[in-house]
């Protein structure tokens, strides 16, 4: 079994987070440490440690992710000038969180994809 990490707990509500959004499957809520206006992480309720473990049962939850991600977008009133979503999987990705998580950001522009 994989280590839970502080998401568990803010998933389960023990923990206080900023949460805007929450069904069966995923969780959303807001980074502590936002690197733009609107930086909000949407994670699997369910442990899945990265986007490397996922596995085709994850099909639906996965699409559940990107979907709420564009509704928040949308509620947040980033949708029309854009966003950006990132998945950083594990060390090389530079994930410090092993929760799967999908990263919203948007609110100003945010220039390239990557330094350089
Ligand atoms: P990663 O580098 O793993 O893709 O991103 C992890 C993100 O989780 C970081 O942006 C970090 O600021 C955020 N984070 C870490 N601990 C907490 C926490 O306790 N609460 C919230 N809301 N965000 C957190």
């Amino acid at each position: 079994m994989p280590e839970e990490t502080i998401f568990s707990k803010i998933i389960r509500r023990e923990i206080p987070a900023d949460v805007v959004f929450q069904d069966d499957l995923v969780t959303a809520f807001k980074d502590i440490k936002p690197q733009a206006p609107v930086h909000v992480l949407v994670v699997p309720n369910r442990l899945i440690p990265s986007l490397a473990d996922v596995t085709a049962e994850d099909e639906a939850l996965l699409g559940r992710m990107l979907l709420v991600a564009t509704r928040i977008a949308a509620e947040q009133g980033i949708a029309s000038d854009g966003y950006r979503l990132i998945v950083n999987c594990r060390s090389h990705g530079g994930q410090e969180v092993d929760h799967l998580h999908v990263h919203l950001l948007g609110g100003r522009p945010l220039g390239r994809m990557l330094p350089g």
